[in-house]
């Protein structure tokens, strides 16, 4: 069915033997694809490398030569010398460990490069050069100005899968099927913007003709990359958002309007652009796919809340997913004080319910006796059936990943979906991680919000921050004192907790009310815990990082973070949103031991210098990169190998145009030019899109 020379085994290439296939295969090296996917690590440029004659004492320095001589002395400490000479002088590598393993990488004649510092004896030296065999012989393979050194490691070395082989192979593979390879990109683009056809750029990735042709090559990739990746957004959205239910939710204004003004606040700027954003959704005809971002605090329940209240007074059931049991048993006691005026009927749905109660909520709700159920995982993970479910809320969507975003949608027949995150992004990043989402995002906090005072203590200052906390409770203020929760050594987490909870008390506090949250607790123990907190019944609460999204008591004003190295910068940001939720000053104490390293001092010290949700998840972005920052598998992303969500921003715009400009125009890829991206398409997003969609 499908002839493409990229899918053929790794192991018919030319020089590539069973041995040599299986450790390939082992490095996930199956096709000639994934071959020509190993990219360089690093390229040595001729112009940059030293001669010989020219070398300093002491200096770092590269230089390629012809190896002369290798040979173990055994004559006081036993070593290995292999002597190359470039045509202006003769250089020493020395190993005195593993001499004789050494020994059996060197031949005379290859050509092969040393890297380390140079000193001079008898002649000069370098100790146990990092090193690449460049060829094998004097033929000299393709070592033009630019010569590709590849990865190598142990298992690659005792096959002898070194740089110079994989050159070897490499070549003799695109000499054979070079001419083959097809193109994955229209033609009219790669014309647009004069990329390098699919063939000749990897070509110049692995026998570059300078330096710029490599950053051509990153170009086309990156291109290539971002461009399907934004056509599987824009094809989702054709196909997933298309006119299937009549789930027109369009409430009369006088009810809503009274709704409002029962609110306890009034709704801020950006919660009253949201919302019309919402209605409009709502109202269209097509199922809403909405993405909720704003920072912590910034009010977004009250948005899910006020969506949900519509879709109920259309005659529709609601539900609100909340990641942790903790978070929906407040949003539970919340909403339904909010709602004491309305004849809703509010259920919490939770994980830990005991299995009889489960089963007669889950027939309540089937039955549609339950207008708005709001629940945790549980939610999904088990048969929950709704009579008429018109609308989901997923509260801080970056707990949860995309996969379970699409269980909870094909619920019901195609409900509205609002998504909430407190992980605010750049607009351009929203795009291509929720492609297939359209943003909305609340840039502003209710008024009268003062900003968090936050410090960096290290643990010996701890007496003293004690101090400022009993002033504090003194004075009426609650506090949080959070401990690091690490899944693989829960036990051991909850011991911290559960031991500093008694030192604090017994030693620390003696006068004051504490109490300990964690969770292993029961539902209704955690319950009874965090409504004695709300009501002012404890001052002190010891907790892991269960507490750490959606959780709001005003009162609370000091949270002091213990291993405040141990958490990421927007997990501490989430935390910190714990407070500072009233009008009184609130502050944040992160406590670290006094070492610790680059990365932990600096998002200390982004912590301290701002409380913009925006800033610290650049910052964040920043010292992380933006694979590991937006955790790809947990949004469902395919692995981005050339291009960065930071800074290739442009690239991203434009491939996002392009892509939806071929959607618009082609949504199922029949036309003819289209053809090379429908198969290149297909290949590539089997398991992420129904491809009975295109032809
Ligand atoms: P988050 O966006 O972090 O989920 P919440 O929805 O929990 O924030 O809201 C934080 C607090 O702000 C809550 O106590 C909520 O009642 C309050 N709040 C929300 N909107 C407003 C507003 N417009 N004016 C005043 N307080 C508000
Ligand atoms: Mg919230």
């Amino acid at each position: 069915m499908n002839n493409d020379v990229l899918d053929i085994a790794v192991e018919y290439m030319k020089g590539v033997g069973p041995k040599r296939a299986e450790v390939l295969n082992n490095a996930g090296i199956f096709t000639l694809q994934d071959l020509l996917e190993f990219r360089p690590r690093r390229y040595l440029d001729r112009s940059e490398l030293k001669q010989i004659k020219d070398i300093l004492p002491d200096e770092e320095a590269t230089v390629i030569g012809t190896v002369i001589s290798s040979q173990i002395i055994r004559r006081g400490k036993k070593r290995l010398i292999v002597r190359i000479e470039d045509g202006t002088g003769v250089l020493e590598g020395v190993w005195f460990q593993q001499a004789d393993s050494f020994a059996r990488v060197f031949k005379a004649d290859q050509l092969v490069s040393f890297s380390g510092k140079v000193a001079r004896y008898r002649t000069w030296q370098i100790a146990h050069p990092s090193f690449d065999i460049i060829s094998d012989d004097r033929e000299q393979l393709h070592t033009g100005q630019i010569i590709p050194i590849y990865p190598s490691g142990q298992e690659f070395k005792k096959v002898g899968l070194t740089s110079f082989s994989f050159r070897r192979i490499i070549h003799t593979a695109l000499q054979k099927y070079g001419n083959s390879i097809t193109e994955t990109l229209p033609v009219h683009i790669v014309k647009q913007y004069r990329l390098y056809s699919r063939q000749d750029a990897y070509r110049q990735m692995h026998f570059p003709a300078s330096k710029d042709t490599l950053y051509q090559v990153g170009r086309r990739f990156k291109y290539e990359e971002l461009f399907y990746l934004q056509l599987l957004m824009a094809l989702r959205k054709h196909f997933y958002a298309a006119p299937k239910s009549g789930l027109k939710i369009d409430i009369e204004s006088e009810a809503y309007d009274q709704l409002i003004a029962s609110l306890p606040f009034t709704l801020t700027n950006a919660q009253q652009r949201v919302m019309g954003e919402i209605r409009q959704d709502l109202a269209s005809g097509y199922p809403m796919n909405r993405l909720v971002q704003g920072d912590v605090g910034s009010g977004k329940t009250i948005v899910g809340l006020l969506a949900m209240y519509m879709a109920i007074s259309s005659g529709y059931q609601s539900a609100l997913m909340a990641p942790t049991e903790i978070l929906a048993q407040q949003h539970f006691f919340n909403i339904t004080s909010l709602l004491s005026q309305e004849d809703i009927r509010v259920a919490l749905l939770t994980g830990s319910m005991k299995a009889k109660e489960k089963r007669e909520m889950h027939q309540r709700i089937a039955d549609g006796e339950v207008d708005l159920v709001i629940g945790t995982h549980a939610l999904i993970q088990e048969g929950v059936n709704f009579h008429n479910l018109g609308l989901t809320v997923i509260d801080e969507q970056h707990r949860f990943g995309v996969l379970q975003r699409g269980e909870l949608i094909s619920k019901g027949r195609t409900p509205h979906v609002l998504v909430m995150t407190a992980t605010p992004i750049p607009r351009t990043l929203a795009l291509t991680i929720y492609g297939d989402l359209d943003v909305s995002t609340i840039d502003e906090l209710p008024p009268g919000r003062q900003s968090i005072l936050t410090y960096w203590r290290t643990d010996n200052s701890l007496p003293q921050v004690h101090s400022f906390i009993r002033k504090q409770v003194n004075s009426g203020q609650q506090v949080y004192v959070v401990y690091p929760l690490v899944e693989e050594s829960e036990k051991l987490d909850l011991k911290a907790a559960t031991d500093s909870y008694q030192y604090l008390q017994k030693e620390v506090f003696p006068e004051f009310r504490l109490a300990l949250l964690h969770g292993r607790l029961k539902m209704d123990e955690k319950e009874a815990v965090m409504q004695t907190f709300k009501a002012g019944e404890t001052d002190i609460l010891i907790s892991t990082t269960v507490i750490e999204v959606g959780v709001d008591v005003a009162n609370a004003t000091i949270m002091l973070i213990e291993h405040a190295e141990r958490f990421g910068l927007s997990q501490l940001h989430q935390l910190r949103g714990r407070v500072g939720r009233g009008s009184q000053q609130s502050y944040c104490v992160l406590s670290t031991p006094i070492e610790v390293n680059d990365v932990a001092r600096q998002r200390m010290q982004v912590m301290v210098k701002t409380n913009n949700g925006f800033e610290i998840a650049e910052e964040d972005l920043r010292l992380r990169g933006s694979g590991e920052f937006f955790g790809t598998r947990q949004h469902g992303m395919p692995d981005l190998r050339y291009a960065d969500l930071v800074h290739d921003q442009k690239i991203i715009q434009v491939a996002r145009n392009d892509a939806f400009s071929m959607v618009k125009l082609d949504p199922h890829l029949r036309k003819t030019f289209h053809a090379p991206v429908r198969i290149h398409f297909k290949k590539q997003f089997a398991d992420k899109f129904q491809m009975t969609n295109i032809a």
